[in-house]
């Protein structure tokens, strides 16, 4: 993510921020700009979330109810009377709204079911501490268990499920990359390379998790292929775990690279292969990808190497082989490639 700056006095500001701490300035999330900037001079309201969700987004009054169009994309959220429900609500709105700048950042649709009634995308956000509740997609409709904003009860899942990373942010990314699968990917030219690279995804996908899940992580034999472990369940899951690690890697470099922290790093020979013959001309070449992969793989091993300074788990705990940085490749040529005139 960029830095922002103060509209009226330029000094810095965040993301989450509502005024600017030096001129005391009122300040809100401008989507059209993807800036933040002053309210009473923007011709625009706060998001009508701004005090339940924490939104610090703006909006034009007469769109969605008062709603951001961030905050409108959730279909189901808890009820007024939910002290509990509304903190994990606020929490799970904050990692959304990191989200959505992103997708907007990275020019991909975020069209929303109340104009795709089909295939549009809606947010259920659930607790199940209240009622089961399975994080997951379906055509469009995300459903987050927003238990996981609790960060023992997360934790406890991340050691249950030995996974190296767990968050709401990757929640968010990984589901909402099942979606850019129909967007970016189902009856492309893209399809073959897909099936070549991740495997054929009209593989049984229930079978497929069931048996997944009765393996032993250990005998899965998913490192070097797969990015997780999880990864290694059916194409679809391996797709949304890569479509998820490149949202991770694109928005840590951006933001260091926005914060003027460059890596030379070890000399490193990756030996990338991008061998495939698409039927389409990529806007932005595949090349590109290998900046950004040498960079990330320098970026990363300091910044895990910085958290071991300060006692802390790896920041990015992942091992990029060949196979996975060619999967990488693939869906940041599709992501970069995505034009809405060019959408089925
Ligand atoms: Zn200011
Ligand atoms: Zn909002
Ligand atoms: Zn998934």
């Amino acid at each position: 993510m960029k830095a922002f700056a103060c509209p009226v006095c330029r000094s810095l500001v965040f993301f989450e921020n509502d005024r600017c701490f030096t001129c005391d300035t009122e300040l809100g999330y401008s989507r059209a700009d993807a800036a933040l900037v002053a309210v009473d001079r923007s011709g625009l309201t706060r998001c009508a979330n701004r005090v339940v969700a924490l939104c610090n987004w703006l909006t034009d009054p007469d769109r969605n109810g008062g709603l951001c169009d961030c905050c409108a994309l959730t279909r189901t959220r808890p009820a007024d009377d939910d002290p509990a429900g509304l903190a994990a609500f606020a929490l799970t709105e904050a990692a959304k709204r990191r989200l959505v700048y992103q997708l907007d950042h990275l020019g991909l649709p975020t069209t929303p079911r109340t104009e795709d009634p089909d295939r549009g995308l809606a947010f259920d956000l659930l607790s199940s501490e209240n009622e089961p509740v399975t994080t997951g997609h379906a055509d469009g409709v995300i459903t987050i268990d927003m238990a996981e904003g609790d960060d023992p009860h997360r934790e406890a899942l991340r050691i249950k499920l030995a996974e190296p990373y767990r968050t709401l942010l990757g929640h968010l990314r990984h589901e909402i990359g099942h979606w850019y699968w129909y967007v970016l990917i189902e009856g492309t030219p893209y399809l073959d390379r897909f099936r070549d690279l991740f495997g054929d995804e009209r593989e049984d996908y229930a079978e497929a998790l069931q048996k997944h899940y009765a393996k032993d992580p250990d005998e899965t034999g998913w490192e070097g292929t797969h990015v997780s472990n999880y990864a290694a369940s059916h194409p679809w899951e391996d797709w949304a775990e890569t479509f998820a690690h490149y949202l991770h890697i694109r928005d840590t470099s951006e933001t260091a690279a926005a914060w003027g922290l460059h890596t030379d790093g070890p000399d490193l020979d990756l030996s990338l292969s991008w061998d495939a013959q698409l039927d389409v001309d990529p806007v932005e070449e595949p090349d590109s990808f290998d900046e950004l992969a040498r960079s990330w793989i320098a970026l990363k091993m300091v910044l895990n190497q910085l958290n071991r300074s300060m006692g802390s788990d790896d920041l990015y705990p992942f091992t990029l082989t060949p196979v996975v940085l060619d999967k990488l490749r693939f869906a940041h040529v599709v992501i970069s490639s995505y034009r809405p005139d060019a959408a089925t």
